[in-house]
């Protein structure tokens, strides 16, 4: 069974997912940067409840204060090396952003309901996984998938539009259903935008998943020419590695 969150590592670099699937553990440094993320993650599940408040911001700053006690709580293994300085920093840093994000959140996107985190899981299309919500509008179901990097300046990612099409996917073996919409919600800035499932998508995620099957056997993929190697925990077996495989393939 290939998770959508396999096709996710895929999609940064075929050779990253290759050595997680191979045990490798990938060193991932409680920086500032990655500690907000984690905050945002946690702070955008629940905007919808700050809207419903009445103050948006007054909300936002008093959940912030709740994680900044709590999140060692939900991320013990992640943020075990985290200095209280390094989390500090990471939750004034979050708190510079909520008055932007207070102004703009959706009151029409979030206040539709919606399902956090189902389990789903396909025998016919061999996918498992978990969209951050999946959002019922009238007789329609969307999954949602929040992000916490940089927003493009128009539409989402390529990788982020190939997530949300693999829970669409999903959605509809689970539920009999079509799905034709998704949302990526960008919980830096508090925006949301909607994504049209399309075909040519629909077919990629196939022929990832078929991909992430054959390194799962054992395959080992090439070095991609555009991989983001200055951010990857991998680079220092990854080049002994591409050695030792050139002498085979
Ligand atoms: S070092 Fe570069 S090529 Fe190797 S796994 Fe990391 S991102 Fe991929």
């Amino acid at each position: 069974m290939i998770r959508v969150s396999d096709i996710t590592a895929y999609l940064k670099c075929p050779r990253m997912y290759y050595f997680m699937n191979s045990g490798q553990e990938l060193i991932k440094e409680p920086t500032v940067e990655y500690i907000q993320r984690l905050l945002l993650k946690e702070m955008a599940l629940i905007y919808g409840t700050a809207l419903n408040e009445g103050n948006a911001l007054c909300a936002l700053n008093d959940e912030l204060d709740r994680l900044s006690d709590e999140l060692r709580i939900i991320y013990r293994q992640e943020l075990a090396e985290a200095s209280d300085d390094v989390l500090n920093n990471a939750v004034s840093g979050v708190r510079t952003l909520l008055e932007g994000i207070s102004s703009n959140l959706s009151s029409e996107h979030y206040s539709r309901m919606c399902e956090l985190e189902p389990a789903l899981r396909s025998e016919k299309c061999g996918l498992a996984g978990s969209p951050d919500k999946l959002i019922t509008i009238g007789d329609e179901l969307a999954p949602a998938i929040i992000k916490t990097g940089a927003m493009p300046e128009n539409g989402v990612w390529k990788s982020d539009r190939l997530q949300l099409t693999a829970y669409a996917i999903l959605v509809e073996e689970i539920y009999n259903t079509v799905v034709t919409r998704g949302f990526v919600e960008y919980a830096r800035w508090g925006k949301v935008r909607e994504v049209t499932i399309k075909r040519h998508e629909r077919r990629k995620v196939l022929q990832v998943r078929d991909r992430v099957r054959k390194i799962e056997e054992g395959f080992m993929p090439e070095k991609p020419v555009d991989a983001p190697c200055e951010h990857c925990g991998f680079t220092g077996i990854c080049d002994v590695k591409s050695t030792l495989a050139s002498r085979f393939f």
